[in-house]
């Protein structure tokens, strides 16, 4: 792979920079694949594993396996991650906000990956708003977040400059920014021929743009966790120097383990390939000083009216446990979502525009309830509802939205199970299953 003369000449001097181990780890064609588990959902995986070292949750993986053909995968039992980004633990864990329950942004959150690991992070009572400006990304970060079984999550679809009408409103925000995206050159071969000193320059000032909105949304004492995956210093010490200059950012510093190769920088880190067991990855963990104070106290909040369950669907708690949690009727729809964060949900309703929130339970159709494929992959799922266990072939056919070949015992609406991990939902007519899989997500390959 011959790499940008511009690119490598731009990347002399920095620490733990060295030309030739940095050449000849582009020139590896040994892929490096890694998973992140899901702490919600404890199955046993098939393939060997090998620890991340800077976080709890991530594996290697090798050789790669192929995810689409592995049901777990599908039931969210794991996330397919590039080990450098999984960075974003250490970040969180040292910034003093793992205790407390928190209000946390991921701004530029598509397709999910640091929105479902922050999750995993989070204290019981903290809201996670994931945020993707593109609407055709936004659809995958919302099944994502759906498969991760996050239920204090709001999914939305907004511009980041939208987010300055939530002032000094969060405790953390994740700014994962578009980039030029050097450090996945290995991975991706072709965009090495895209790359250009001009796009450097474009992303640099979108990055400033956006940080200017984040800043804005950002509580004083709160943390920015900003990171990208571009080698070159302007989109990364630059833009955290000039966070400093200009906001009077603090940049934090984060104890890593000196084994793990990763390197400080001026404000923040780099994971070279040559050094790390990952891609290329910038980040740096930045405090917004305390005294800077923008209130939030102006914004007036309606008071939330959820239904009651009990009185008008009691049905559906045959389904769902219900305990701590709100349902709300939106159009034809009944979504669960923490009775504790019904203040933080209508004042997004007020000024954000979100495409999903909490858990969907279930849809009305010619006045029956079908129940919602989140339901099926939630932990919230009634362990009342039958559970269908079906084995690997089965789990593939359901997985590809096919005719399942058994013989059922069961009747109505049960759940298809391939070892303790719930797929989505089957209803089960005299002799025959309807396979309620949704189509969008729906294994589109043959099996070899
Ligand atoms: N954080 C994600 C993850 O871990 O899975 C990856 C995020 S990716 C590096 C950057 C995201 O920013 C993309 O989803 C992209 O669609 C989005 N994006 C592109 N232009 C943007 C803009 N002008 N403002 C905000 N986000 C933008």
């Amino acid at each position: 792979m011959q790499l940008p003369a511009s690119l490598l000449d731009s990347l002399a001097g920095l620490p733990g920079y060295d030309r030739s181990l940095f050449e000849a780890a582009h020139a590896t064609t040994e892929p490096i694949t890694s998973i992140r588990i899901n702490p919600a959902k404890k199955v046993p995986l098939s393939f060997s594993l090998e620890k991340v070292p800077w976080t709890s949750v991530g594996f290697y993986v090798s050789p790669r396996p192929s995810f689409t053909f592995d049901p777990s995968f599908h039931g969210g039992a794991y996330y397919v991650q590039e080990a450098s980004s999984m960075l974003l633990e250490q970040v969180f864990l040292q910034a003093g906000l793992k205790n407390q329950p928190i209000r946390a942004l991921d701004l530029c959150a598509a397709p999910g990956g640091k929105s479902t690991h922050l999750h995993s992070l989070l204290a019981p009572g903290s809201l996670l708003v994931a945020n993707e400006v593109i609407r055709a990304r936004s659809g995958l970060l919302r099944d994502n977040i759906i498969k991760w079984a996050a239920e204090n999550v709001v999914v939305t679809q907004n511009d980041p400059t939208h987010f300055e009408r939530l002032p000094a409103y969060f405790d953390w925000i994740t700014l994962d920014a578009p980039c030029s995206g050097s450090g996945l050159f290995r991975k991706d071969h072709a965009s090495v021929a895209a790359w250009t000193p001009g796009q450097v320059n474009h992303c640099a000032l979108r990055q400033q743009r956006i940080i200017h909105s984040a800043w804005k949304a950002l509580k004083p004492g709160g943390i920015l966790f900003y990171a990208t995956c571009s080698f070159s210093p302007d989109e990364n010490e630059a833009i955290t120097e000039w966070l400093i200059k200009e906001y009077g950012a603090i940049f934090q510093s984060v104890q890593l383990d000196a084994s793990s190769g990763i390197i400080e920088s001026k404000n923040g880190y780099r994971c070279w390939p040559h050094l790390v067991k990952g891609e290329g990855f910038f980040f740096s963990c930045l405090r917004k000083p305390a005294a800077a104070a923008t209130s939030n106290q102006s914004i007036r909040v309606a008071k939330s009216k959820p239904i009651n369950i009990s009185a008008h669907y009691p049905s559906l708690l045959q389904w769902v446990d219900l305990e701590g949690m709100d349902v709300m009727e939106i159009g034809n729809e009944l979504t669960a979502f923490p009775k504790a964060l019904q203040s933080d949900w209508l004042m997004i309703q007020q000024t954000l525009h979100p495409i999903y929130v909490g858990t969907l339970l279930g849809r009305w159709m010619h006045n029956k309830l079908i129940p919602a494929h989140a339901l099926a992959l939630s932990t919230r799922l009634s362990l009342e509802v039958a559970q269908l266990p079906l084995d690997y072939q089965q789990s593939i056919a359901y997985l590809q939205r096919k005719k399942i070949n058994m013989a059922f015992t069961v009747k109505g609406w049960v759940v298809a199970n391939y070892q303790g991990l719930s797929l989505g939902w089957l209803n089960v007519l005299s002799g025959r299953a309807n396979n309620y899989y949704p189509k969008g997500l729906r294994i589109l390959k043959e099996h070899l």
